[in-house]
């Protein structure tokens, strides 16, 4: 089975910005990155410091000053060139992906294709939206009002393992096109899909400083990046967003951050039970169910009920679950141990509840360390773990509802809201239920991929699954200080002119002020 060579990791680990460790290795403790299929050892990333982070920001903060005076074109052209090298080098990046994450290739070109399309399209889009624009003055004529989107400085990214290279990546093109600097910590299993993005960001152009890569724990080295950075963007487990929501409010420095989901998917009656079967087996085991938007929930009108788990756990049980590079495989492994345990005891815990196991149900280290079936349940009672908590694996729970409204409501009943999906007997039943749901994303008659891909749209939780947005003008300019320029006419003063006495100038004012009101809101 080929994976990357080590060659490609020992080129990859000199993008590492910790010049103490390049100019000294034995100086820093590393950790070892193990190919998730096998469990065998790849490389050692070192492990950087709080003070490496500070000398990190130095670096990124004298550099951002001159991309930032760069025109917006010049700064979307490096994001054009980098788009063109992802797709030449996209067998390398994923093959890459594929050995940090253990994933299925399918579920890697999805990363591979996001980083693809948000390049380009804030290439296209980003300079339109981040030029000055005229808004409405203080008085017509004799004041011009514009606002200006000023980068916020250096952005400290901190990204998850599950999409190692789309998260890394596209959040960071985005706060780069606004004219910021990036300090970013990858998550200490997956360091080498952001190192090759960031890599084939300095071929594409990108000043070396501008993009500081710092490996190491998320205590030391995050929790630097949180003290010191103009803006947060945090991907991650909600109690961790939690944690970084307060340390930033005790800054009042703004953030982002795009946590956990309990996703719900909707099938109401008269739909083509088989087709949703088939969209159902990709929203939720893609990438072994480790994505954010995966489907942990599903809901069907109890007359399908039956017909459907039929169909859904025979369709699952028939899944091609293998290690591998190639095509063949619909799910690949989990990362760790740590999650396949995270499984494995949300399976036990319904089980012990009264739940029953439709389809899957055991890990199976026949294909490798840490690969697990596919998991469908039945009878999920709401105090079990898999019902109420993110599993963030390949488990789902079925349960039948008597209607259309108990499916919103139950499908509402949780502390997350990321994305939602609903299959409905028309387009026009679909689109009902999908503006009653509390989720940040809803899909009619799909699974996640048109949310996501939807790049023109803002794409953010509610509730435990976020603050703010990626994606969309709204995912731009979050990376922007909009700042309003009022240019007031020289030859008019707002003091009182020669002709009227300065003691009955309020007075004037208080009556001119009573005209406002004739006037069409603007
Ligand atoms: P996590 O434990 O919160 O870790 C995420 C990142 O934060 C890692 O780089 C981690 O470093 C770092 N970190 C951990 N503790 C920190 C601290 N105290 N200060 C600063 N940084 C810290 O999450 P995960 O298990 O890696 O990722 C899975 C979670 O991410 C799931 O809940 C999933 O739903 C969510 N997610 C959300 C989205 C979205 O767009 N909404 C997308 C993907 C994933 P280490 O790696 O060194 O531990």
């Amino acid at each position: 089975m080929p994976r990357p060579a080590p060659e490609v990791f020992e080129r990859l680990l000199r993008r590492v910005d910790v010049p103490a460790w390049q100019a000294d290795p034995p100086s820093r403790p590393t950790s070892g990155v193990h190919e998730a299929f096998t469990g065998e050892h790849l490389a050692d990333v070192p492990l950087a410091t709080a003070e490496d982070v500070t000398d990190a920001f130095a670096r990124a903060r004298a550099a951002q000053v001159a991309w930032a005076a760069r025109p917006v074109r010049e700064r979307a052209a490096v994001l054009t060139r980098f788009a063109d090298l992802v797709h030449v080098h996209r067998d390398a990046l994923l093959d890459l992906v594929q050995a940090e994450t253990g994933k299925n290739r399918a579920s890697a070109l999805e990363e591979v294709i996001d980083c693809f399309l948000n390049a380009r399209f804030y290439a296209a889009r980003g300079p339109r939206w981040l030029a000055p624009r005229r808004v409405t003055p203080m008085l017509p004529v004799v004041t011009r009002a514009r606002v200006e989107a000023m980068p916020r400085g250096v952005v400290g990214v901190i990204t998850p393992w599950n999409y190692p290279l789309s998260l890394a990546m596209t959040d960071a093109l985005a706060a780069l096109l606004a004219g910021n600097a990036i300090v970013m910590k990858p998550a200490t299993l997956t360091p080498f899909s952001a190192l090759a993005g960031v890599e084939l960001f300095d071929r594409a152009g990108l000043p070396r400083d501008l993009w500081q890569v710092v490996p190491g724990s998320g205590r030391e080295v995050g929790g630097a990046i949180v003290e010191s950075c103009d803006y947060l963007m945090f991907t991650g487990s909600s109690a961790t967003g939690a944690e970084l929501a307060g340390r930033m409010a005790s800054r009042l420095v703004p953030f982002s951050a795009e946590l956990g989901g309990k996703n719900p998917l909707i099938i109401g009656p008269g739909v083509d039970l088989a087709r949703v079967a088939d969209i159902a087996v990709r929203a939720c085991f893609a990438s072994a169910g480790q994505l954010c938007m995966s489907i942990e929930r599903i809901y069907v009108d109890a007359g399908s009920y039956d017909d459907f788990c039929r169909l859904f756990a025979e369709r699952v049980r028939a899944m091609r679950v293998a290690p591998g590079y190639d095509w063949g495989p619909e799910m690949g492994c989990l990362v760790s141990a740590d999650q396949l345990a995270v499984v494995e005891e949300h399976i036990a815990d319904a089980v012990a509840r009264g739940a029953r196991v439709l389809a899957g149900g055991r890990r199976r280290p026949d294909l490798g360390p840490t690969f697990h079936e596919p998991t469908v349940l039945v009878d999920v009672p709401a105090n079990a773990l898999a019902f109420s908590e993110e599993t963030f694996g390949p488990v789902v729970s079925v349960s039948p509802v008597a209607s259309l409204e108990e499916a919103v409501e139950r499908a509402n009943d949780s502390v997350y809201g990321l994305l939602a999906s609903v299959f409905c007997a028309t387009d026009a039943e679909g689109a009902a239920v999908a503006s009653r749901l509390r989720t940040g994303m809803v899909v009619v008659n799909e699974g996640y991929a048109p949310a996501w891909a939807s790049l023109g749209g803002p794409s953010g939780g509610m509730g435990r699954s976020g603050v703010g947005y990626r994606h969309g003008r709204e995912g731009l300019l979050t990376y922007t200080h909009q700042r309003t320029i009022a240019t007031q006419a020289r030859w008019l003063s707002l003091d009182a002119p020669p002709f009227v006495e300065r003691d009955r100038w309020p007075e004037v004012l208080e009556r001119a002020s009573n005209l406002l009101r004739y006037l069409p809101g603007r």
